[in-house]
C-alpha cells in the first residue's frame, strides 16, 4: 500500500496503458481520479475500480487540450479529494503521415493533445503541489520521442517535446520536493498499436530485442515505481521501457 492517503490524476485512463496505470495506482492505496475524453470509458474504469475498492476512484471526462475546461476540472478534481500528489499525463494520440502530406489539422491535433494537454494539466496542478511541499509529476513520451519514427513528425515531435517538458520542470520543482518524470513506452498492446496491419506488426518485433511488444502493465510498473517514496531521487529522467529498442 505505497499509495495510502494519496490522491492521483491520471489523464487517457479510460483504456489502454492509463486503464493500467490507474487501477494499479488503486491497488496500492492511492484514491485516483480516471480522466478519459469519453465518459463512458472513464467510468467503466473507475466503476471496475469501485467495485473493489469502494470510493476508490472518480471519473471525469474531458478534452485534455481544452485548456479552459481542464483548469474547471481540476478545480473540481481539487474540490472532491482535497488534494493531488499524483499527476500522470497519459493522455495521447496518433495521425500518422509522412510530413510532405500531413495536414495542418492532424499536426495541431497531435502536438496540443500530447504536448499541450500535458502542460494544461501541469499548471493546474502544480500550485497545490508546490504549497504541499510534495508531489510526482509523470509524463508519458515514446520510444518515438528518443529515436524517432518514419511517418510520426507530429507523435515523435510532442513526445520528444514531452520529455524536454520534464525536464524543465525537474529543475523548477525540484526545490518544493516534486520530482518530474517522464517513461517512454516502446510498443504496448492497445487500441493504438491493434489498429496496424500484421506485416508492420512484424516489422516492428524485429527491432525489439527482445522479441514481442509490451503489456500495459509494464508500463504502470514503471510509472508506480517512479510514482513511489523508494524514487525520491530520481526526477528529471526518462525511462525507456521498450523490450530494448532505444537502447
Ligand atoms: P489508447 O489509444 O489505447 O488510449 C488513449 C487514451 O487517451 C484513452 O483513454 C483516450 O480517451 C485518451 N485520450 C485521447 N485523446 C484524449 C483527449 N484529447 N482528452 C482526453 N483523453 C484523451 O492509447 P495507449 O493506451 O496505447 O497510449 C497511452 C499513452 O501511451 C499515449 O500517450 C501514447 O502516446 C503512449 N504510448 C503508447 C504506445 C503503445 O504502443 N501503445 C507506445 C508509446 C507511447 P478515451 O478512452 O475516452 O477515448
Amino acid at each position: 500500500m505505497r499509495f495510502e492517503n494519496q490522491v492521483a490524476v491520471v489523464t487517457g485512463s479510460g483504456r489502454g496503458i492509463g486503464h493500467a496505470i490507474a487501477v494499479r495506482l488503486a491497488d496500492e492505496g492511492a484514491k485516483v481520479a480516471v480522466v478519459s475524453r469519453n465518459v463512458a470509458n472513464a467510468a467503466k474504469t473507475a466503476d471496475e475500480i469501485n467495485a473493489k475498492i469502494p470510493g476508490g476512484a472518480k471519473a471525469y471526462a474531458v478534452d485534455v487540450a481544452d485548456r479552459a475546461t481542464v483548469v474547471a476540472l481540476c478545480e473540481q478534481i481539487l474540490a472532491d479529494f482535497g488534494r493531488v500528489d499524483i499527476l500522470v499525463n497519459n493522455a495521447g494520440i496518433t495521425r500518422d503521415g509522412l510530413s510532405m502530406r500531413m495536414s495542418e489539422g492532424d499536426w495541431d491535433l497531435v502536438i496540443d493533445t500530447n504536448l499541450k494537454g500535458a502542460f494544461n494539466f501541469i499548471q493546474a496542478l502544480q500550485r497545490p503541489m508546490i504549497k504541499q511541499r510534495s508531489g510526482r509529476i509523470i509524463n508519458i513520451s515514446s520510444v518515438s520521442g528518443i529515436i524517432g519514427n518514419a511517418g510520426q513528425a507530429n507523435y515523435s515531435a510532442s513526445k520528444a517535446g514531452l520529455i524536454g517538458l520534464t525536464k524543465a520542470l525537474a529543475r523548477e520543482l525540484a526545490s518544493r520536493n516534486i520530482t518530474v518524470n517522464s517513461v517512454a513506452p516502446g510498443f504496448i498492446a492497445t487500441d493504438m498499436t491493434n489498429v496496424l496491419g500484421d506485416q508492420v506488426k512484424d516489422a516492428v518485433v524485429k527491432q525489439i530485442p527482445l522479441g514481442k511488444f509490451g503489456e500495459p502493465n509494464d508500463i504502470a510498473a514503471a510509472v508506480v515505481f517512479l510514482a513511489s517514496a523508494e524514487a525520491k531521487y530520481i526526477t528529471g529522467q526518462c525511462l525507456a521501457v521498450d523490450g530494448g529498442m532505444a537502447m
